[in-house]
C-alpha cells in the first residue's frame, strides 16, 4: 500500500490501531520463539500490510537503548519518527493521531553498522571450505573472481545484504574487491538499493593483484554519486607488494591511487595483514594517513604504528569472527585492548560471510568478546554496552556517518531495529546489553527500518521475497560451484599461488 493510500485509510478510520499492532507483535513474538522456522515461513504467517507504518509513527513502550549519552536508556520509552527522521526520543511522548508501533517486550535501538563486508562472494558459501585447503577462501574466491558476471554480483550482493539485514544490520560498507567493470559496480549498487539498506559501495580492483580502474570509479561517481540518500561511494585499494613494504620503499601507483581517491572525496578502505608490514610507515612518509582511511584487521601493528594512526585519526575495523579462525595464528591477537586504551575509533565487521558461513552480527559481537577474553596479557574487562556501542555508533563514525546515524537522537535518520526480549533464547532480559551480546541471534530481530522505511517485519521484507533472494543466489552459487570443481579436476594449479592474499 502506498503511503498516501495508507494515510487516507488511517484518516478514514481504517488504519491499523494499537490493538492491531499488538496482535502483530504477539504473532511475531510467538513465531520468533521457533528458531527452526525459516524467515520465509514466519513471513508467510504474517498478514499482508500488518503493522507497516507510513511517513509518521511512534515506536511506543519499548526498552530504548539510544546510544546517545544525552538521551540515555529508557526502559519504557518512545521514538517519534517523521519523514524518515527521528523527531524525539523520550518517555510517554505525545503524538496525537500518528500510527503506533507497539514495542512493548522489545529492545529499540539503532541498527548495526557493518564496516566491511565482501558481498560479491557471499553466494560462494558452501563452495568456500574451512576444512579443505584446496577449497579454502582464497583459492575459491581467486578461481571464481574472473568468472563472476554482473548478474552473479547482483544476486550475491542481495543475498549477502539480506542476511545481514535479517540480523539487524542497517548500514554496510560493501568492500568490493572484484569490481571487474562498471557494469559489475552498477549491479552491486542496484542490488543494495533493491534490499534498501544504507550502504557505502567501495569500488575495488578488477581482480586480486590488479590496480584501480580510475575511469570506472569516475563513471560510477558520475552516475551514482547523488542518486540516492542511502548510497555513498568509496574505494578499496591493493597494497604495495610485501617486498616494497619490507624494504621501506614507496609505490608510486599506490600513492597515486590514494591521492586520486582523496581528490575525488572518496574514503579509502584497506586490508591490513601479515603481508602489510611497513604500510603505515609508507603512508605516513607520503602524508596519506587521515580520518578518510579505514584500516581493517587490527592485528600485527607495532605500538608506534598504533599511536601514529590514532594521532592521525585513522579509522579501524575488527572482524573477530573471521580473525579468530583465519588470521590470529598468522598475525597475532586482535589489538582491541591496545587501541581501546588509546581511544581509537573502532568498529566491527562481518568481512566475508562466505568464509564465516554466516552474516550474523550477533556472532560478530560475541567473537570480539571471546577474542578479548582469551588474552592473558591485558585487562579483560569489557562491558557489553561498549560492544554494542562499537557495533552501532562506532561503525557510523568510521564510515563518516555519525552525524546522521548510529544513535537514536533527534535529527538523525530513523535507522532502527526492534529486538524481541521474550524469545526463548533471550528471556528474561535484565540487562539488555548483556542479553544482546551474550544471547542475541538474528531470529530475535523483529523489525528493521532504514530512514524510517520499514524493510523487515518478522522476517518479511517490504518489497522482496526473502526466500526467492536466497534461491536465486543459491542457483548462481551452485552453477559457479560446478565450474570451480571442473577447474580443480582439470588443472595443475599452484596451490601456494592461489593461497596468496590479495
Ligand atoms: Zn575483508
Amino acid at each position: 500500500m502506498a503511503n498516501e493510500q495508507r494515510a487516507a485509510a488511517h484518516a478514514a478510520g481504517g488504519g491499523l490501531d494499537r490493538r492491531d499492532f499488538l496482535r502483530g507483535a504477539m504473532a511475531a513474538a510467538v513465531a520468533g520463539t521457533g528458531a527452526a522456522l525459516s524467515s520465509h515461513a514466519r513471513a508467510q504467517a504474517q498478514p499482508e500490510g500488518a503493522r507497516t507504518p507510513g511517513r509518521e509513527f511512534l515506536i511506543s513502550g519499548g526498552h530504548v537503548l539510544s546510544m546517545d549519552r544525552n538521551v540515555g536508556d529508557l526502559p519504557e520509552g518512545d521514538v517519534h519518527v517523521r519523514d524518515g527522521t527521528i523527531v524525539a526520543v523520550g518517555r510517554k511522548l505525545s503524538a496525537p493521531g500518528v500510527q503506533v508501533i507497539d514495542a512493548r517486550g522489545m529492545i529499540v535501538m539503532p541498527g548495526f553498522v557493518d564496516a566491511h563486508s565482501h558481498l560479491w562472494n557471499a553466494f560462494l558459501r558452501g563452495s568456500v571450505r574451512g576444512d579443505d585447503p584446496l577449497r579454502g577462501y582464497f583459492p575459491t574466491t581467486n578461481r571464481a573472481a574472473p568468472l563472476c558476471t554482473p548478474d552473479d554480483a547482483f544476486h550475491s550482493v542481495r543475498f549477502g545484504l539480506m542476511q545481514e539485514l535479517l540480523s539487524g544490520v542497517t548500514c554496510l560498507n560493501n568492500f568490493s574487491h572484484n569490481t571487474r567493470s562498471v557494469a559489475h559496480a552498477d549491479a552491486e549498487i542496484r542490488a543494495a538499493l533493491d534490499v534498501g539498506a544504507r550502504t557505502r559501495f567501495s569500488y575495488g580492483t578488477p581482480g586480486r593483484g590488479e590496480r584501480l580502474d580510475l575511469a570506472g570509479v569516475k563513471a560510477t561517481l558520475a552516475k551514482w554519486g547523488r542518486a540516492d540518500p542511502r548510497l555513498r561511494l568509496g574505494v578499496n585499494l591493493q597494497l604495495p607488494t610485501p617486498a616494497v613494504l619490507k624494504a621501506g620503499g614507496s609505490d608510486e601507483t599506490f600513492v597515486g591511487e590514494v591521492r586520486a581517491s582523496k581528490e575525488l572525496g572518496l574514503p579509502i578502505s584497506l586490508h591490513y595483514g601479515d603481508t602489510a608490514h611497513g604500510l603505515v610507515g609508507l603512508m605516513d612518509r607520503s602524508n596519506l594517513l587521515g580520518p578518510d582511511i579505514l584500516m581493517i584487521h587490527t592485528q600485527g601493528f607495532t605500538a608506534a604504528e598504533r599511536e601514529l594512526m590514532v594521532k592521525k585519526q585513522v579509522q579501524f575495523s575488527m572482524s573477530p569472527a573471521i580473525e579468530i579462525p583465519y588470521s590470529t595464528v598468522r598475525n597475532g591477537y586482535i589489538q582491541f585492548a591496545e587501541l581501546e586504551a588509546l581511544g581509537a575509533s573502532l568498529s566491527l565487521s562481518v568481512d566475508a560471510s562466505s568464509a564465516l558461513a554466516t552474516g550474523d552480527f550477533f556472532t560478530v559481537m560475541r567473537a570480539l568478546l571471546w577474542a578479548h577474553k582469551q588474552r592473558a596479557d591485558v585487562d579483560r574487562k569489557l562491558e557489553p554496552r561498549r560492544i554494542v556501542e562499537i557495533a552501532t555508533l562506532g561503525g557510523a563514525k568510521v564510515l563518516g556517518m555519525d552525524d546522521i546515524i548510529g544513535s537514536l537522537s533527534a535529527g538523525k535518520q530513523a535507522d532502527i531495529i526492534l529486538v524481541r526480549k521474550r524469545d526463548i533464547n533471550m528471556a528474561p532480559v535484565i540487562d539488555p546489553y548483556y542479553s544482546l551480546v551474550y544471547s542475541g541471534m538474528p531470529a530475535n530481530v523483529d523489525t528493521v527500518m532504514v530512514g524510517g522505511r520499514v524493510l523487515l517485519q518478522g522476517g518479511r521484507h517490504a518489497t522482496l521475497d526473502v526466500q526467492e533472494v536466497a534461491d536465486l543466489a543459491a542457483r548462481a552459487g551452485s552453477k559457479m560451484h560446478e565450474r570451480l570443481e571442473g577447474i580443480i579436476s582439470n588443472s595443475k594449479e599452484n596451490l601456494g599461488d592461489l593461497n596468496r592474499k590479495g
